[in-house]
This record gives structure tokens, sequence and C-alpha cells, in this order.
């Protein structure tokens, strides 16, 4: 199977080191640069996106990041990882930087104290008929999406939480915790695609 990164810095690493190997892919924890360039492709995981932010650039992740991303590895962003993927954040904390490469601004804890944690079905037509039960936890709300990138699924109100731009995938939810594996098969997709040329 393909080499697959789980950036390991904080937050739910493990949830996705289960799925992808369940899927087939060999897992490497990234928490250094030199981790990062051997893997085919990277999830970064739930957590908080401030302190990942702030792990990754004492660690010297950042940059690398960066340029792993411009260069089309394909990265799969969930929660905190799709803030960490995109390009605007809004109630971002003091300081607080992204990595960037989705064209969408990104509410932090947008959904309110009653709905900060909720789960409802989502149809997301990349993946099939099938809706997709979805978890969300304190996530993010996509507010607008810009031209270089595509929302793939929203709330029955509207609200964009799932996004795609090239090799880049972002979801509010978290499909590492629900048992439906199609979001990481969908991503699992690119990296092979990659992988082969
Ligand atoms: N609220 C968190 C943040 O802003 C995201 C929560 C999550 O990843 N479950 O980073």
């Amino acid at each position: 199977g393909p080499r697959v990164g789980v950036l390991a810095l904080q937050g739910d690493v493990r949830e996705h080191a289960q799925v992808l190997t369940a899927l087939g892919a060999r897992v490497d924890l990234v928490r250094r640069p030199e981790e990062l360039d051997l893997v085919e492709g990277l999830v970064i995981p739930g957590g908080e996106s401030s302190v990942m932010d702030k792990l990754a650039r004492m660690f010297g992740l950042a940059e690398p990041l960066k340029a792993a991303i411009a260069g089309g590895l394909p990265v799969y962003g969930t929660c905190a990882g799709l803030i960490m993927l995109a390009d605007t954040v809004l109630d971002a904390i003091a300081g607080q930087q992204s990595l960037g490469g989705i064209d969408v601004a990104v509410r932090r804890n947008a959904f309110g104290s009653q709905n900060q944690s909720f789960e409802t079905d989502l149809v997301i037509p990349v993946l099939g008929e099938a809706p997709m039960h979805a978890a969300f936890i304190r996530g993010p709300v996509v507010e607008s999406v810009g031209p270089a990138a595509t929302a793939l699924a929203g709330l029955d109100d509207g609200r964009v939480v799932a996004v795609e731009q090239g090799n880049l995938l972002g979801t509010s939810f978290h499909p590492e915790i629900t048992g439906d594996h199609r979001f990481h098969e969908y991503f699992l997709e690119k990296v092979r695609a990659r992988a082969a040329r």
C-alpha cells in the first residue's frame, strides 16, 4: 500500500492511523521534516489548530509542510487539520497562522455553544449516494469558497463543511471516528494516483 503520514504533533493521530492501516496504507507518524520527505500523502488530524500551528513552527515543520503542499503532496485535513489547510482563518487566536493551500476562509468554533458538537447525515456526491454520518466536535465552518476550491458537502442550511482543491481535502467533521471510511478512500485514491505517475 501507499506510504501515508499522519502529522503527529497533537490531536487524534491514532484514529486516523487506524483507519489508514485498515485501508491498506503503510502509516508513518510525522513529527520531523525528514519524516515528511518519506511519505506519499499526509493526514492532518483534528485537535487544536492554534497548538498544532505553534508546534509545527517550533519543530521546523511549517515551512517543509508548506513546500510539500505547494509541490502537490496529497493532504487531507480534518477539523483542526482543515483550519491548518485554509488560506484564511477567522476567529484565530492572536498570532495563529495556517499553512494554507485551500482557497477558503474558515471560521473556528463556528457552531455556537449549543451546537459545538453534534452529529448529522451528510450527502457527499463524490462519495456516492449513501449519506455519511458525520461527527462535528467544535469544528470550523467554511465561510467562503474561493474560485480555486470546490465545496464537496454542506449542511441543510447550506453551510459548507467539506472542500477540495487539487490534491488537498478538508472536512469540518471527523470521518476517522464514525466508521465510514469513504473519505479516507477518496484521499487514498489521490495518493495512489500521484504515486503511480
Ligand atoms: N476548535 C478546534 C480548533 O480551532 C478544532 C476542533 C477539532 O479539531 N475537533 O482547532
